[in-house]
């Protein structure tokens, strides 16, 4: 693990987010009360109630914002737009070892609205990551044509791809060739070819 269990599930969750968005996707996902429940399920979100349209506008905005930190010029730019999201936030930071997992930090006041959730656990997640000098591990996919995101919690560094299904299979792909290469074996896809 390269950070600790709750930045990486903040990480995952800003990655889901932005992903949602159109300048990742194409199409806006988070593009109703109903897709932003959603989002709230499937990332296991404690704590959050009812969602309003100013909730939705909230958490859209941050999305930029957190886009704007894996497209940051360098780690100044990173900085200010981190440092913006959570100079912004009430935050009360808590132990708390809700759902089995074992303790770890909350940074969001209890009975947050969902925006300020995000900001303040999120936002934390990427001030760890500049702090930790890891900004380089926030990518975006390096398939052609494709604009979304990552982060790449790889021990050697070696994620390219994000793990949409097409992007996530290029990734599957060279890291089987990686390994036969460490390995010293050939491609079987060189093997194949005909002599001459
Ligand atoms: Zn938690
Ligand atoms: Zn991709």
């Amino acid at each position: 693990m390269i950070f600790a269990h709750d930045t990486e599930h903040a990480l995952a969750v800003v990655v889901d987010l932005i992903n949602t968005g159109p300048a990742a996707s194409g199409t806006e996902r988070l593009d109703g009360l109903p897709a932003l429940r959603d989002f709230v399920r499937r990332n296991a979100f404690s704590g959050v109630t009812a969602l309003t349209a100013a909730d939705l506008d909230h958490v859209r905005d941050l999305r930029d914002r957190f886009h704007a930190v894996f497209s940051a010029p360098g780690v100044p730019a990173a900085v200010t737009l981190v440092n913006a999201v959570i100079g912004a936030v009430r935050a009360t930071p808590r132990l708390t070892d809700h759902d089995g997992y074992d303790w770890h930090v909350h940074f969001f006041a209890p009975g947050a609205p969902m925006g300020e959730h995000l900001a303040a656990d999120c936002g934390m997640a990427l001030a760890y990551v500049v702090a930790a000098g890891e900004l380089d591990r926030l990518r975006v996919c390096a398939a052609p044509g494709c604009a979304r995101v990552l982060v790449d919690l790889s021990r050697n560094r070696c994620r390219r791809y994000c793990d949409s299904r097409t992007c996530g299979n290029r990734m599957h792909v060279a890291a089987y060739r990686a390994r036969r290469r460490e390995a010293g074996e050939s491609d079987p896809a060189d093997a194949g070819a005909p002599a001459g």
